[in-house]
């Protein structure tokens, strides 16, 4: 056993008596409610998803009320969230959900098996909804792991996720699994920040293994997401689906393409067309293709 292992669950449960953050979904006993929050999570932010959640909720209160929505409306609802195709999924459950009458698995496999459902937001709902003891790692967490544990050289670095899944469940106390979780989230969130760590307030200082072997990696060290002209083709993506939220009859290539980039131009156009089709799998839009390119027409879906 690694060194300290034992030795983290003390501070950590006092430090979140303390300071643990007071999230409207936590403690929360309805499964749809519960689900949502951990779908807005999954990419988003807790300061955007706070807002966001609530509205949802209003929109469509029940996962009756969200299955039975039409599929451009959830899109709608989900504005300002970004990664629009959450919310093609999150519809899609909610319907295989209905039809199933809103039976949730309680096992991993399955829930791997629905829409929208990854590793860690299985484990999220396997702890939240069915109050099951198993880890969950979410990015917070894999860097606060990373760090606690090892010897990390840079703020940049993190261990494999899988081994931090490992180290996730050789750590998880006997009994408050969930609020354990919740506790590693927060101390990763708050204070065992990406690029600079709050060590002095942090509970772990004096277990951590990283404590003085970091070096602030430089900002160039993240990884340059793929995009035209200096804007990632994410932003492009919520601007194509924003502009078609807007106009219901659609858009040419080329207007399309003018819509989301001032200095669009034809030569451009094979880079739109690999962003519509990854819009298209994700259910998204539709692509009226004509006999070239450039007649083309992307309507909502
Ligand atoms: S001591 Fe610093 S690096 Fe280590 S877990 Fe705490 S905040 Fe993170």
């Amino acid at each position: 056993m690694r060194r300290h292992e034992g030795r983290i669950i003390s501070p950590v449960r006092r430090w979140y008596r303390r300071h643990g953050r007071a999230l409207p979904w936590r403690g929360e006993s309805d499964p749809y409610r519960i689900i949502l929050s951990e779908i807005m999570l999954q990419q988003t932010q807790v300061s955007r998803v706070l807002g966001a959640y609530p509205r949802f909720l209003r929109r469509f209160p029940s996962i009756r009320s969200l299955a039975r929505a039409r599929r451009r409306d959830v899109v709608l609802a989900w504005r300002g969230m970004g990664y629009n195709n959450r919310a093609v999924r999150l519809h899609a459950l909610a319907s295989v959900l209905v039809e199933r009458d809103r039976r949730i698995p309680s096992d991993a496999a399955s829930l791997l098996e629905l829409p929208g459902i990854g590793k860690y937001t299985a484990y999220a709902i396997l702890s939240s909804v069915h109050g099951l003891p198993v880890p969950v790692v979410d990015v917070n967490i894999r860097r606060l792991l990373s760090r606690v544990f090892w010897r990390m050289p840079s703020t940049a670095d993190m261990r494999d996720e899988s081994e931090i899944w490992r180290m996730a469940q050789r750590i998880l106390p006997r009994r408050g699994v969930y609020d354990w979780n919740q506790a590693l989230m927060d101390i990763g969130a708050t204070i065992c920040k990406a690029r600079r760590p709050l060590c002095r307030r942090c509970p772990l200082t004096g277990l951590c293994a990283s404590r003085t072997s970091m070096t602030e990696a430089p900002r160039g060290a993240r990884k340059t997401e793929p995009g035209l002209d200096g804007v990632p083709n994410r932003i492009y993506r919520g601007r194509i689906v924003e502009a078609l939220r807007k106009k219901e009859t659609g858009f040419g290539m080329e207007a399309l393409g003018r819509e989301i980039h001032p200095e669009f131009s034809a030569d451009d156009v094979p880079w739109l067309e690999s962003l519509l089709e990854a819009l298209e799998r994700d259910g998204l839009l539709r692509l009226r293709r004509g006999r070239t390119l450039k007649d083309s027409r992307v309507v909502p879906s």
